[in-house]
């Protein structure tokens, strides 16, 4: 009775579907800055970087950590609580391109 593991060794490379996988957006490391591209359901997007990325969960989490991305949503973090501010601003500079 040895005969064993004929059919086991359709062994398992699956190629993962390249697409956007609505679960991502309920990952802690993900949700806050994912959404779909608009491009189409095969990639992913930054809302903070503004940026395509592939829709690997590997390249995803890679990207949460890369200092771009850790220095775009602290600066968007930083201009929400500063709204009013920028607004100011954007007004003064207008005022200077009158004045020119
Ligand atoms: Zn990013």
């Amino acid at each position: 009775m040895a005969s064993s593991s004929a059919g086991v060794t359709r062994s398992g490379v699956k190629k993962y579907a390249q697409k956007y996988c609505k679960e991502w957006e309920y990952d802690p490391n993900l949700k806050d800055w994912i959404c779909p591209d608009p491009t189409g359901e095969n990639y992913a997007r930054c809302k903070y970087c503004k940026v395509t990325l592939v829709p690997h969960k590997k390249e995803l989490n890679y990207h949460a950590k890369s200092k771009k991305h850790i220095k775009a949503v602290s600066l968007d973090k930083a201009a929400k609580s500063c709204q009013q501010l920028s607004f100011i601003k954007t007004v003064s500079k207008r005022i200077t391109k009158l004045r020119n």
